[in-house]
C-alpha cells in the first residue's frame, strides 16, 4: 500500500524529517474497518500484530517519509511563532476510493524538534475521545478528520496520574492549518508563504489554479468552509474548546478533539475545557472566534502579494464584514431547519432566539427539545417539556400556528426537522464512561456507543441507553485538555 510524500517534497522549512518513537509492546486496540475500506486499505491482508506495527510507526508503509510539520498559532489569542507537531508524524498521503488524496498521520508517536519539554506521547483516554467524537461527527454529517486506528504502546504516560500510552492514526483532507500560514507570514518568508498557498490551492481548490486572483480564491474557499462548519457545530450543540488557529484546518474539517464536548441542557455560555477560564471558546463565542481565525488567515494570504499594511487591514476589514453576514445567514438557516421554518425567511429570527432563551431559562436539553418538538405537529396535545411554563406553551402555540398556515405539508416539515435534529449524540457522560471502562480493559460500552452513534438521525433500540441527559451526579462539568 504505497503512500505518497507530497508534503514531504516541499522544502525543509516546512517540517522536520523524523521517525516515530520505538514502543515496547504495540497492540491494536481499535481499528476502523469501514474507513480502511474507503482508503482501499482493507486489502491489507495482514495480522493484528502487523497492523499494530504499521499504525504505531514501528514499520513504515512503502513510500512513507515521516515528518513533523511546522506551524505557528494563536493560542487563546496569544501568538506563538513556533508550535509544530510535537507528538505527531505525517506518514504521507493516500488516494481514497473516490480518487481524493488524504493525509495519514500518527498522533502520540514520539518526540520531535517541536516537542519543547513535553514527552511526545498521547494517553489512551485522549485518543479514545478523539476516536469516539470524530466518528460521531462524521455520522452527524459534520466535516471532520477521522480516526483509523488506536494502538496501545505498552508504555505508561504520566499526566495527572499514570495512563496507558497510545498512538492514534488520523486521516484528514490535509493537516494544513491557519497556523501553518502564520508560521511563514510571521517570519516574513514570502517565498515559502506563496509555496504553501500554491500547495493548498492544488490540494483543496484545484480549479483555482489558473485563475488570476487565485490567492483570493483560496481565502473565499476557506472562509466558506469554516463558516459552514461552525454553523453545523452550533446546530448540534458541539463545543470545540480549543479553536486556536493551530487547530483550525483550512480544509474546513473539525480537528483536534481535546476538551471538546456536546452540550446537554442549553446554556449559551457553556464551556467544557478546564483551561478556558474566560470562556473564549464558549458555545456562543464560536462564530466570533472563527471570524477571528479567518481574519488571521486572510492577513497571511494577502501578505504574500500585498505589502502596504493599511491596504491590507482595510481588505481584511471588508472580508470580515461580508463573512459576518454570511455567518449570520448560515446560522439562521441552521436553526430555521431545526424548527421547520422556511430557511430564507428572515422574520423567523425572533422566534428562534425566543426558543433558545426558553431552553436556557428552563435548563432544557438541547438535543431532545429540538428532536421531540416535531411530534407536536401531528399531535398538538402531546406533552413536551416546553409546555411546563406559560411562556413555553405560548411559544408552541405561535409556532404551530406559523407552521400549519403555510403551503407545506406536515410530512414535509417533519422530514425537514428530523433531518436537522439528531436524536443520538455522544453525550459527555457516556463518552467519559466508555473511555474510563476501556482504560480498565473493558470495551463493551465503547463498542456499543460507537455502534449507536452510526445513525444519529434514525431512532433504534440500541440507542435507548444513551438518549437521556445526565443526572446531576452524572454531569461532567469540565473536560480536561487531555494532552
Ligand atoms: P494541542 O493542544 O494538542 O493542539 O497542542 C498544542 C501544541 O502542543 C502542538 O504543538 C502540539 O504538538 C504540542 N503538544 C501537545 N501535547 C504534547 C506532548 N505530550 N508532547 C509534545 N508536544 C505536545
Ligand atoms: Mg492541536
Amino acid at each position: 500500500m504505497p503512500l505518497q510524500s507530497q508534503y514531504a517534497s516541499l522544502p525543509h522549512a516546512f517540517y522536520q524529517k523524523v521517525s516515530p518513537a520505538t514502543f515496547p509492546m504495540p497492540q491494536l486496540f481499535l481499528f476502523n474497518h469501514k474507513l480502511a475500506e474507503s482508503l482501499d486499505l482493507d486489502e491489507l491482508q495482514t495480522s493484528q500484530d502487523n497492523l499494530a506495527l504499521l499504525f504505531s510507526g514501528q514499520e513504515l508503509f512503502p513510500g512513507s517519509h515521516p515528518i513533523a510539520q511546522a506551524y505557528a498559532g494563536h493560542q487563546f489569542g496569544h501568538f506563538v511563532p513556533e508550535l509544530g507537531d510535537g507528538r505527531a508524524h505525517l506518514l504521507g498521503e493516500i488516494q481514497n476510493k473516490e480518487g481524493k488524496l488524504v493525509d495519514v498521520g500518527l498522533k502520540g508517536s514520539g518526540r520531535t524538534r517541536f516537542s519543547r519539554n513535553a514527552d511526545g506521547r498521547a494517553h489512551l483516554g485522549h485518543t479514545l475521545r478523539e476516536y469516539i467524537m470524530s466518528e460521531a461527527m462524521y455520522h452527524l454529517g459534520v466535516p471532520t478528520s477521522r480516526s483509523l486506528a488506536i494502538v496501545s504502546t505498552g508504555e505508561s504516560v504520566r499526566r495527572e496520574t499514570e495512563f496507558p500510552g497510545a498512538v492514534l492514526t488520523r486521516v484528514a483532507d490535509s493537516h494544513i492549518r491557519v497556523g501553518t500560514f502564520e508560521y511563514f507570514a510571521h517570519r516574513g518568508d514570502q517565498e515559502n508563504l506563496q509555496r504553501l498557498i500554491d500547495f493548498a490551492i492544488k490540494r483543496h481548490v484545484p480549479n483555482a489554479r489558473n485563475q488570476k486572483e487565485k490567492n483570493l480564491y483560496l481565502i473565499d474557499h476557506v472562509a466558506n468552509k469554516q463558516i459552514s462548519l461552525i454553523a453545523q457545530w452550533m446546530g448540534i450543540g458541539f463545543i470545540h474548546g480549543v479553536m486556536n488557529t493551530d487547530n483550525c484546518f483550512i480544509s474546513g474539517q473539525t480537528l483536534d478533539y481535546g476538551p471538546c464536548a456536546m452540550m446537554d441542557h442549553f446554556r449559551s455560555q457553556q464551556v467544557f475545557s478546564s483551561i478556558d477560564h474566560h470562556g473564549r471558546y464558549a458555545y456562543h463565542n464560536q462564530p466570533n472566534i472563527i471570524l477571528w481565525n479567518l481574519a488571521s488567515f486572510a492577513s497571511c494570504v494577502l501578505l504574500a502579494t500585498l505589502q502596504d499594511k493599511k491596504t491590507l487591514e482595510a481588505n481584511v476589514e471588508n472580508y470580515l464584514q461580508s463573512w459576518r453576514s454570511i455567518l449570520q445567514q448560515k446560522l439562521h438557516e441552521t436553526f430555521c431547519n431545526k424548527l421547520g421554518f422556511i430557511p430564507s425567511d428572515k422574520s423567523y429570527d425572533k422566534p428562534i432566539q425566543a426558543f433558545l432563551q426558553l431552553l436556557e431559562d428552563n435548563k432544557l436539553d438541547f438535543t431532545n427539545s429540538f428532536r421531540s418538538i416535531a411530534q407536536l405537529i401531528h399531535d398538538p396535545n402531546k406533552d413536551h417539556s416546553l409546555k411546563h411554563t406559560q411562556e413555553g406553551t405560548a411559544w408552541i402555540q405561535m409556532w404551530l400556528h406559523e407552521l400549519t398556515h403555510g403551503k407545506r405539508s406536515q410530512q414535509e416539515i417533519i422530514a425537514q426537522m428530523n433531518q436537522h435534529n439528531p436524536h443520538m449524540i455522544p453525550r459527555n457522560h457516556w463518552v467519559q464512561r466508555a473511555i474510563d471502562q476501556s482504560i480498565q480493559g473493558d470495551n463493551t460500552t465503547m463498542e456499543a456507543l460507537l455502534k449507536a452513534l452510526r445513525h444519529p438521525f434514525d431512532p433504534a433500540q440500541e440507542q435507548k441507553p444513551y438518549l437521556s441527559p445526565p443526572t446531576a451526579e452524572e454531569t461532567i462539568a469540565a473536560t480536561f485538555c487531555g494532552t
